[in-house]
């Protein structure tokens, strides 16, 4: 195998297909299967255990979008699951036992939150959160039962870089594991496992799909955390679909090609928005000057920077204002989700539900834009009538 020096695009185009064990076709078939037959009763036995006994454990569709998603992230496994929250949630009842503590960033993903407020207080787990920006001074939120520490980069609406190296030494001097929410990055826009991290986990629902029509989540680790993993997920009976994950794996194709266009599209946008008059900030880390900026080069890939960032308005602006420029806008769609190849709109108000950095936020008037494959001009345009809507 020569693979290992391929760049990350070129295993995106190559792996996770056998056009020599598919009849010559380009695509790999899509396996809908529950029972698996085997030919007699001792072959059967044998089978037992492995994954290649049941249709929940394995088919060569899920099989082939694992192999894929390995090679984009450099990760020895991949587990499947049929959302991202369920891709978290399955990684965190991995992990931890009763009487376990986890650290939470602040900025992560909301519903995670809920879980770690829900399911886990309920099985005797702690959480405390942390401010995302802390970087090594983690160390002394470390207590002798953390076994995890959760880092989400850029946060969930407020966009803050992690410096995960930092936090990782840190963990890792303690004993604890660190599993980072990769959604944001994709496979390819950072080194994950390079930069200390032990799990990764993707809404695969956001670019990897890619088109607004699929749930799904991956869980990638190194060899070491496979079996730990494995075990909760096989016990939790969580699976999915042949059909869905080609779809995914059709997603991956392209999933390069999309995010320098998203990228590029962005930055159009991002540049015009922060010299408006009505915008006090943007929160989009790979733009020059933004929060976060300088830890982006440092730990991201640029080439492949994602669509979606915030947007903080002038001191002054009320929610009501941001509600007029969501409503004007034609070609943003209002709704949850990104990473599709259309754009998106919400109001935002993180303030409401942190726990350490809620006073960073209070009071902030900003919506979330998801920047598509739409022509920038147009986008802009649009946001442009909407600003005008925002002052009547
Ligand atoms: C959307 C999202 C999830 C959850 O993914 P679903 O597939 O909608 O369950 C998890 N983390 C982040 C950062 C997300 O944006």
């Amino acid at each position: 195998m020569h693979d290992h020096d391929d760049l990350p695009a070129t295993r995106l185009t190559h792996r996770g297909r056998n056009p020599k064990s598919e009849e010559g076709t380009v695509n790999p078939a899509v396996v809908r299967a529950s029972t698996m037959l085997f030919p007699n009763a001792d072959s059967l036995r044998k089978a037992d255990g492995t994954r290649r006994s049941y249709g929940r454990h394995a088919t060569d569709t899920t099989l082939a979008l694992e192999d894929a998603l390995c090679a984009a992230e450099q990760a020895d496994a991949c587990l499947l699951t049929p959302s991202g929250l369920s891709a978290i949630t399955t990684t965190l009842l991995a992990l931890l036992q009763p009487g376990d503590h986890l650290l939470m960033t602040d900025s992560a993903y909301d519903p995670t939150r809920l879980f770690c407020e829900g399911l886990l207080k309920r099985m005797g787990i702690s959480t405390s959160y942390y401010d995302p920006l802390i970087g090594a001074g983690i160390a002394a939120l470390i207590q002798p039962n953390t076994r995890v520490v959760w880092v989400e980069s850029p946060g969930s609406h407020t966009f803050e870089v992690q410096d995960v190296p930092a936090i990782a030494a840190a963990a890792h001097a303690a004993g604890a594991l660190v599993v980072a929410d990769s959604t944001w990055a994709t496979p390819l826009g950072w080194d994950v496992f390079a930069l200390g991290v032990d799990v990764s986990v993707h809404a695969a629902t956001k670019y990897i799909v890619g088109h607004s029509d699929v749930l799904m989540g991956a869980i990638l680790c190194k060899s070491p955390l496979e079996k730990t993993l494995r075990a909760t997920y096989r016990q939790l009976g969580v699976s999915i679909g042949g059909d869905d994950a080609y779809l995914a794996l059709r997603g991956l194709r392209t999933l390069a090609a999309r995010l320098t266009t998203h990228r590029d599209n962005s930055r159009q946008v991002a540049d015009w928005l922060r010299e408006q008059p009505q915008v006090a900030s943007v929160l989009y880390p790979p733009l020059p000057g933004a929060p976060g900026h300088d830890l982006y080069l440092r730990d991201f890939n640029p080439a492949y920077a994602c669509g979606l960032f915030g947007v903080v308005f002038a001191e002054g602006t009320t929610a009501a204002q941001v509600n007029k420029l969501v409503d004007a806008t034609r070609l943003f769609g209002i709704g949850y989700s990104w990473g599709g190849y259309e754009s998106l709109i919400i109001p935002s108000d993180p303030g409401s539900h942190r726990a350490v950095t809620s006073e960073r936020w209070r009071g902030k008037a900003m919506v979330r834009l998801h920047i598509g494959l739409e022509d920038p001009a147009d986008l802009i345009a649009d946001l442009a009538a909407g600003l005008v809507a925002m002052k009547a």
